[in-house]
């Protein structure tokens, strides 16, 4: 998802699509829940690689390895954004990030190391979200947009998008 779409009502309502509530997880559900959804995402590459083309007149113009190399892409990025805004004294501001240019050559990725790459950075964010305590959940940071985040919203934030992916690879899968 690009940082210039606003999906920030995500973090006050379930979400219509996905069904991801995230705003009603509690701290401790943040960690677990990332490291399950990266599982589910293996699973999901080792399926869906198979899955060369979106389907035929589908809105979604990604396939399955497509969806699973940006969510990978994803983990580390706000694995590095919350590393800063937990390391640094003042609010940061990230840098902007283009998913598009991003893409570029996504499709023509291994599945298996996308998968495993996937699972690494979604673990490197539990860890850090598993040592978060007190006041650092409230630490702060801003997208070059001007959103603001917490270390706890920004975590809710990358749930939703990651499942939210997850769910589009599904409505694939299913011949959407
Ligand atoms: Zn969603």
């Amino acid at each position: 998802m690009s940082d210039e779409k606003d999906w920030t009502w995500v973090l006050e309502r379930p979400c219509s699509e996905c069904g991801a509530a995230v705003q009603t997880l509690s701290r401790e559900e943040l960690a677990p829940r990332i490291r399950s959804t990266a599982a589910a995402w293996r699973d999901m590459l080792g399926r869906g690689a198979l899955v060369t083309q979106p389907p035929h007149g589908a809105s979604r113009t990604w396939t399955i390895l497509e969806y699973g190399a940006h969510v990978r892409d994803v983990f580390d990025l706000f694995e590095d954004r919350i590393r800063t805004m937990l390391k640094k004294r003042k609010p940061p501001t990230f840098k902007d990030w283009n998913q598009d240019d991003a893409a570029k050559g996504y499709a023509d990725e291994d599945p298996n190391k996308v998968a495993y790459v996937l699972a690494s950075n979604a673990g490197k964010i539990a860890d850090i979200l598993d040592r978060v305590k007190g006041d650092e959940w409230a630490k702060e940071g801003k997208r070059s947009d001007g959103a603001e985040f917490t270390v706890e919203s920004i975590a809710r934030y990358l749930i939703h998008d990651v499942e939210h992916h997850l769910w589009d690879a599904h409505q694939i899968l299913d011949g959407d």
